[in-house]
Parts: C-alpha cells; sequence; structure tokens
C-alpha cells in the first residue's frame, strides 16, 4: 500500500510539530513521512526485543530443541546451552535461541559471526564514516556476503516457528559454506543502514512481516539497532516473495521503533551491497 499525498502531508506536518516547528527541512519531513508510511502501512512488528534487558529471553522451547539450520532435534544432534542470538560484542546479554544444536553453532554461526563483526563494529562505533573517506585508514577485511548471512542467520533464529516453513531455502543458504553458491541468483544482497546522531541507549532487534499480501515489499524485515548503527536486511529466499521475483526489492527507509523511546531519526541512509564471496575492506555505501 503506498501512502497517499494527504496521509504524507498529515504525517510530515506532524514531524514538523515534533521538531518545534523550526523553519526549513520540509522536503526531509515530507521524505521522512513517506518512508516512515510506507513502512507502517505495509508491515506489522511480530517480534522486538531488547538485547541488554534483565531477564534473559530465550527464543525456540529449549527442552525439546530443534535446529534451525540442519532440521534436526535431539537426540539426533547434540544441544549445548542456547546461542546469542546477536554477538555479545554488539551488547547482548539476553537474547538466546534454543534452535541452534552444537554443531551448526560451530559451523555456521561461528564461521560467519567474526565477518560480520568487521563489517558492523565501525559503524556500531560510528567512526565507519570517516574511515570511508580516508584510504590511510585500515577498516578490518571481511567477507560482504558472510556478513549479510549473519544477518540473516539472526533473522531465522528470530523467526516465529509458523513463518520457518516460508524460508527453507534461505536456512539451507545460509547454512552452506560455499559463499559462491546461488549468490548470482539471489540477488539483493544488501542492507540498509542508519547512521544515528547518538548512541543507542539499548541496543535492540526488531523482526517485520509484511501485511499486505500485495505489496511489492520483502515479506519479512530485519532490524538491529546497536550503538550509532541500525543495519534493516529483507530476509531473502522467501516463497512468499516468490512474486517479486526480478522486480527491485524496495526496503522503506524507515526503522521501526526500537523498544523505548521515539522512533530513531538516522543523519544519515544508506544501501551497502553485500553480494561480494572475496575479502574486502571496503565498504560501499550508496547514500540515500
Ligand atoms: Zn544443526
Amino acid at each position: 500500500m503506498v501512502p497517499t499525498p494527504d496521509q504524507i502531508t498529515i504525517a510530515a506536518y506532524h514531524r514538523w510539530l515534533r521538531r518545534g516547528a523550526a523553519h526549513g527541512r520540509d522536503r526531509e519531513d515530507w521524505y521522512a513521512a513517506e518512508q516512515e508510511l510506507l513502512f507502517s502501512l505495509n508491515y506489522q512488528v511480530i517480534a522486538r526485543h531488547a538485547l541488554d534487558s534483565a531477564a534473559a529471553v530465550v527464543v525456540g522451547n529449549p527442552a525439546k530443541p530443534r535446529c534451525r539450520f540442519c532440521e534436526r532435534g535431539a537426540p539426533a544432534a547434540d544441544f549445548d546451552a542456547p546461542v546469542p542470538v546477536v554477538p555479545p560484542a554488539l551488547g547482548n546479554t539476553a537474547l538466546f535461541s534454543s534452535g541452534v544444536c552444537s554443531e551448526c553453532r560451530e559451523q555456521v554461526l561461528d564461521q560467519l559471526e567474526p565477518d560480520f563483526l568487521r563489517f558492523a563494529r565501525p559503524f556500531v562505533a560510528g567512526s565507519a564514516l570517516s574511515v570511508a573517506s580516508f584510504d590511510d585508514v585500515p577498516s578490518p577485511a571481511y567477507v560482504p556476503i558472510a556478513a549479510f548471512k549473519y544477518l540473516v542467520a539472526m533473522a531465522l533464529l528470530l523467526l516465529p516457528e509458523p513463518e520457518l516453513q516460508y524460508v527453507e531455502d534461505a536456512t539451507e543458504w545460509v547454512a552452506n559454506p560455499d559463499h559462491d553458491f546461488d549468490a548470482g541468483v539471489i540477488g539483493h544482497l544488501e542492507c540498509r543502514l542508519h547512521i544515528m546522531p547518538n548512541e543507542a541507549p539499548r541496543p535492540w532487534v526488531a523482526l517485520a512481516r509484511r501485511a499486505d499480501h500485495d505489496a511489492p515489499l520483502p515479506y519479512i524485515l530485519f532490524s538491529l539497532g546497536s550503538g550509532r548503527a541500525v543495519f534493516q536486511a529483507p530476509l531473502p529466499l522467501c516463497v512468499r516473495d516468490d512474486d517479486l521475483d526480478g522486480a527491485p526489492l524496495l526496503i522503506p527507509r524507515a526503522c521501526p521503533t526500537a523498544p523505548s523511546g521515539a522512533p530513531p531519526q538516522p543523519i544519515a541512509s544508506a544501501r551497502v551491497v553485500l553480494a561480494a564471496a572475496e575479502s574486502t575492506r571496503e565498504t560501499h555505501l550508496q547514500f540515500m
């Protein structure tokens, strides 16, 4: 569902009021209002967690664990303690999943996590924007497609059980250590990156599901907020997105509201293409 000009006008007016009715930036208000409406009219947030809550949350059933990557249960597969859904290095002390067997933790998550952290940490720390503009500042090498697979892995761990039937191909793809496999046919291996003016008070994750079946938007959108960055990625290879085949994937340039406080207002938003299977030190940001 595309927002109407009337809806955008009203939402932009409220944004202007929230900014203290200051002069200027009308176009920014209009544009941000349009993107926020695109998100709110078409998506329902189906999971949202603060990552530093005092009480730990375990997604899944620890008494009857089933691995989301190899689909084995106990005792066919070994299960240790629940695994963190988001790396502790990004502030996660509270959100865990019982849906990963010991073997897949070692062979899937532990393999992909370092690439994601090397990609994400400079943005989380807010240092990446200056790093991107100075060639002599070393940035860590990472494999872009591995970083993207880790974003998808986090989304898969958060997904409610009934949705798993739609994402079997994505699960298989994430677990495949051959990063060249299928990369050509998947396309759109990109995330959206929002840079915040200040550090988020609490790290958070959210999962949004498309509410309007006919909207040309990805079925599942995953968001992770930590430090100065919010990363958003669509879940690829989802059978509910089959109708979108070939069409450019539209990702609303709006963040779902973090668990506490007002919707975050980024100072910059960029597309980051993460399709390459070779290690790189460069992150190409397409600001828009
Ligand atoms: Zn497994």
